[in-house]
C-alpha cells in the first residue's frame, strides 16, 4: 500500500467527529490520514466517527437552523466545524420533487420521489464527495486535487478547487462525452485523457501515487477515497429530512463503484442509531446498465463476489467494470430485502424521455438507469408500488445530450399561419 505523508502525523488533524479510520474487514483502527487500505488485510478503510454526547432532539435543532447544503449536517461529517466558511463549492440540499405524474404512469400509489442531484454546483452528486475530500486535503497539506474520473468527478474536482486554490491535475477515458470533457476542463485544471477506460485511468492513478511524481498529491476517490465516500451519506440524510424526518420505505440507486449505495445505507443507520428518524425496515435497490452489470449479474446469480466486465453502455457515468464496493452491495440489497437490476441502453433512453415529458426533470443516462429499473423492478413485482419510494437522479442531461440525439425540432414552417396550419399544429 502506498502511503503518502505530507502534513505531520504526529499532530492530530481537525476533521470535527472523524476520530480514526477503520478497516471495513478486521476493524482495525488507524489514525486518520491519506491511506485508504487495511494495512494488516488490505480492506477498505473507512470513517470511525465519535457521536457520542450527541442528544437527538438538540441535534435535529441544529441541523434544521443550519446552512442550505450538505453543511447543515458537518455534525455528522468528517469536517471542521467551521467548514461552511471556508472556500468550497457548498453543494447538495438539493430538490426532493413529488413526481405525481410519473407515479401514475407507473402504477405507483404509495408516493414516489425524485432526488434530483442536477442542481449541484457542477451539476451531479459528485459535489457532495469532492467537498469532503477537499477538507481532508487541506487538513493533510495536499497542493493538488487530482482524481480517476468517469466524467463527472473531473469536473467535480475542477471546480472545487478553482474555488478553494488549489492546482487540478484530473484523468479520464479519452472517449468521454463532449459536456463532460469541456465541463472538466472549463475550471482551469489540467484535465488529461488515457487511452483506455476508466478501469485503467484507475490503475494509473493508483501508480501515480506510490510514485514520486505524485508527491502532495490529493486523489480524492483513491488515497483520500475515506473521507470522499462519507458525502454520499449526506444523500440519505437530506431525503430524510425532506421527507419530514423519516425513512422512505424504498429507494432505488445507481452503481458505479457502489460506495454512493454503501454510504446511503450508512447514512439512514446513523439517522436510526441517533433517534433523528424511527427505527424501520427500508429496502435498498441497485441500478445497473446492463452494459456494464457486473453487480447485478452477480446479485441474479446469488453470488458473494463480482466478476469484472468490460463496459460497454451509453451510461458511461457508471461504466465502472470492476466495483470496489460492488461485494458491500450485495450485502446491503440481500440485508434489506432489496434487489440489484439492469436496464438496456434503449431502456435508459426511454427512461430519460419519460421523466423529461411526466415531471420536467432532464436526466443524465445514470438517472435513466434508476428511472428504468424503477419501471422494471414495479413489472416484476419486486418493487411494492404502494410503499413511499424515492429514486434518484444524480447527473443532468445536458451532459449527456448524444443519449437523446435526434431529439429536436416538430417541425420547421415559413413564418405564416397557413404553414402552421399545413403542418397540423392549430
Ligand atoms: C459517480 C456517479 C454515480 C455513483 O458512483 P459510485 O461510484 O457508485 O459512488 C452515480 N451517478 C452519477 C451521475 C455519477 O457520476
Ligand atoms: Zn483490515
Amino acid at each position: 500500500m502506498a502511503v503518502q505523508t505530507v502534513a505531520s502525523t504526529t499532530h492530530s488533524v481537525d476533521l470535527g467527529p472523524a476520530a480514526a479510520l477503520s478497516c471495513r474487514e478486521c476493524g482495525h483502527r488507524v489514525p486518520l490520514g491519506p491511506v485508504f487500505a487495511c494495512e494488516e488485510c488490505f480492506g477498505p478503510l473507512e470513517i470511525a466517527y465519535d457521536f457520542s454526547g450527541y442528544d437527538a432532539e438538540e441535534l435535529r435543532r441544529r441541523i434544521e437552523a443550519g446552512p442550505a447544503s450538505i453543511w447543515r449536517y458537518a455534525p455528522l461529517l468528517p469536517v471542521p466545524a467551521d467548514v461552511a466558511g471556508k472556500p468550497n463549492l457548498n453543494p447538495g440540499w438539493t430538490k426532493l420533487v413529488k413526481a405525481d405524474n410519473l407515479a401514475r404512469e407507473l402504477g405507483v400509489t404509495g408516493g414516489l420521489y425524485i432526488k434530483d442531484d442536477s442542481g449541484n454546483p457542477t451539476h451531479s452528486f459528485k459535489d457532495r464527495v469532492v467537498a469532503q475530500a477537499l477538507e481532508a486535503a487541506r487538513a493533510f497539506g495536499f497542493t493538488t486535487l487530482s482524481c480517476s474520473s468517469t466524467g463527472n468527478l473531473a469536473g467535480a474536482v475542477g471546480a472545487a478547487a478553482a474555488r478553494a486554490g488549489f492546482r487540478s491535475c484530473v484523468f479520464i477515458p479519452h472517449d468521454l462525452e463532449q459536456g463532460k470533457v469541456v465541463m472538466a476542463a472549463i475550471y482551469g485544471g489540467e484535465l488529461v485523457g488515457i487511452e483506455g477506460n476508466y478501469d485503467d485511468v484507475n490503475r494509473f492513478c493508483s501508480e501515480l501515487i506510490g510514485d514520486p511524481a505524485g508527491e502532495g498529491w490529493g486523489f480524492v476517490n483513491v488515497n483520500l477515497r475515506p473521507y470522499y465516500a462519507e458525502g454520499s451519506k449526506t444523500l440519505a440524510y437530506e431525503i430524510c429530512e425532506q421527507l419530514g424526518w423519516k425513512l422512505p420505505d424504498q429507494i432505488v440507486v445507481p452503481i458505479a463503484s457502489g460506495s454512493q449505495l454503501t454510504k446511503i445505507d450508512k447514512g439512514l443507520r446513523e439517522l436510526i442509531e441517533l433517534g433523528l428518524v424511527e427505527d424501520r425496515p427500508y429496502k435498498i435497490f441497485g441500478a445497473q446498465a446492463e452494459g456494464c452489470s457486473p453487480v447485478s449479474t452477480a446479485f441474479k446469480a446469488g453470488h458473494d463476489v463480482v466478476r469484472p466486465q468490460k463496459p460497454n453502455t451509453i451510461a458511461k457515468s457508471l461504466a465502472i467494470g470492476n466495483p470496489a464496493d460492488g461485494p458491500y452491495v450485495l450485502d446491503i440489497a440481500r440485508r434489506t430485502g432489496g434487489a440489484v437490476e439492469d436496464v438496456t441502453d434503449e431502456q435508459v433512453v426511454d427512461a430519460i424521455k419519460l421523466l423529461a415529458r411526466t415531471e420536467g426533470v432532464f436526466a443524465e443516462t445514470a438517472g435513466g438507469v434508476t428511472v428504468g429499473v424503477t419501471r422494471k423492478l414495479i413489472e416484476n413485482g419486486v418493487l411494492d408500488p404502494a410503499k413511499t419510494t424515492v429514486v434518484l437522479n444524480t447527473g443532468d442531461g445536458l451532459k449527456t445530450l448524444d443519449a437523446v440525439a435526434g431529439t429536436g425540432l416538430t417541425a420547421t414552417i415559413r413564418p405564416t399561419l397557413d404553414s402552421f396550419r399545413e403542418a397540423g399544429l392549430a
